[in-house]
């Protein structure tokens, strides 16, 4: 079933009884040739091209849950590449140019968006450092405008420039960030890979990893044996406790990141803006809700919602950056569960165990990541070589303490990430 215009036009005039599933639903085979296990955006983006660029379709996404219900469908939906840094700079900007064409390569709505992503900054130092950004952003091929205060005016008006502690300076514009509605990116991925023969099993949660003399042999579900040449790892928050399945401990603790989301509103914020001195960034979904967040709940946990205190922090921010927000009303509150890694970026690597894969360490920052992501394990799990955008994202960098690829210069620590 392919979706166009025509296609909505008719099914209105005839009562909409053509629609279908999006997927099927099928009891899993005794054996595949790759299991992924963690139906998530970077899961089905994986299996999708598994299917479309390898033509490798005999693979089960098992997912404990149902399909969105982890990270993907709970993110602020914020997609960019504005990176600093090589390793993250060409992995982003490759998974960026997916998302470009991403709606007619799954002929699916995702609701993509480039409105622009402004990161504003508040004092000389903030401006030296947005402007080194930039230019590793366009040497990357990205595009990075660096805004004066008048500038910023023009575009989001509503500030407060003159606020006696944090005034406006500048910010650092990336036209072709956005956002996408994070739910229709994994329905779409799905879907994609469903069409192309993927089994993707939902309420099948996986318990145990069958691994004989060093090598992969499947995996033990609550719905009963798998076999499987090839396992790969995407589970995002439950990275740590599933490699444990395999006898590995990762450099990966749990974290709470919380967002917002307030009652419709006519539209206000045409970008996405974030506060350069506090941990506020915000939104505006196509319904009106204005969607933000913050920072980390900095403890570790496993506990899929947020504290009070990082709320209070979050509201202070929006009050000193925008006071207008004061009006609106907040409707709802939310927590995922974060895969940080020590140095703030992620791993798409091989592990010792011959045939089994990870992917893991997207922090907060894994939902603008979910096509190079699926694309670049999918190029490593068929071909078991790093595709080139992902070639710097190893596992053996927290060992060796080479190629750690510092995203903040915070240095290596989990909960400064
Ligand atoms: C509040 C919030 C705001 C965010 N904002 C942004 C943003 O604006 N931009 C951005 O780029 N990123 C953002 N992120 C981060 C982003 O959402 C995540 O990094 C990304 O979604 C993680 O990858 P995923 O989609 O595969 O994870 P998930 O959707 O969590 O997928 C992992 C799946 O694995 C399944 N699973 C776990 N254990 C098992 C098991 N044993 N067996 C089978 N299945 C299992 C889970 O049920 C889950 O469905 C945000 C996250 C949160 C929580």
């Amino acid at each position: 079933m392919r979706f166009s215009g025509l296609r909505i036009l008719k099914e209105g005039l005839t009562g909409n009884r053509g629609w279908q599933p999006h997927w099927r639903d099928p009891a899993p085979k005794p054996e595949y040739d790759i299991v992924i296990i963690g139906g998530g955006g970077h899961g089905l983006a994986t299996a999708y091209y598994l299917a479309k660029e390898h033509g490798l379709t005999n693979v089960a996404v098992l997912e404990k849950g149902y399909i969105g219900g982890g990270n993907v469908g709970r993110n602020t939906t914020i997609v960019r590449a504005n990176y600093n840094l090589p390793g993250n700079s060409e992995f982003y900007s490759h998974s960026l140019k997916l998302w470009e064409g991403l709606e007619q390569d799954l002929n699916y709505n995702a609701m993509m968006s480039q409105r622009g992503v402004l990161n504003l900054f508040h004092s000389d130092g903030q401006r030296d450092y947005a402007a080194r950004r930039g230019n590793s952003m366009a040497i990357q091929g990205d595009d990075a405008v660096l805004l004066d205060r008048d500038g910023v005016r023009r575009l989001v008006p509503y500030l407060d420039f003159d606020n006696i502690r944090f005034p406006v300076y500048g910010g650092l514009y990336h036209p072709r960030g956005g956002t996408a509605r994070h739910d229709a990116v994994a329905w779409g991925f799905a879907r994609g890979a469903d069409q192309r023969g993927v089994d993707i099993i939902q309420n099948c949660e996986v318990t145990g990893i069958d691994i004989e003399a060093g090598q992969v042999r499947g995996v033990q579900t609550s719905r009963g044996a798998i076999r499987a040449k090839k396992v790969g790892i995407v589970v995002a928050g439950r990275s740590s406790q599933v490699a444990a399945m395999a006898g590995m401990r990762l450099p990966i603790e749990s974290h709470i990141l919380q967002a917002f989301v307030t009652e419709g509103l006519n539209p206000v914020i045409d970008h996405v803006v974030t506060f350069g001195m506090g941990h506020f960034y915000i939104s505006q979904s196509d319904k009106g809700g204005l969607v933000f967040g913050g920072d980390l709940d900095f403890y570790a946990s496993y506990a899929a919602r947020g504290n009070l205190p990082m709320a209070e922090h979050v509201m202070e921010a929006a009050m000193t950056l925008m006071p207008m927000i004061g009006k609106a009303r907040v409707l709802r509150s939310w927590g995922g569960i974060m895969d940080m890694s020590p140095d703030g970026s992620p791993v798409i690597d091989r592990t010792d165990i011959a045939g089994l894969y990870l992917n893991c360490g997207w922090c907060y920052g894994g939902f603008k990541a979910v096509p190079g992501s699926g694309n670049c394990f999918a190029h490593l799990l068929a071909q078991d070589r790093p595709h080139k955008a992902a070639a710097r994202l190893r596992l053996d960098r927290f060992r060796t303490g080479a190629g750690i690829m510092d995203e903040e210069g915070t240095g290596a620590q989990h909960n400064l990430h």
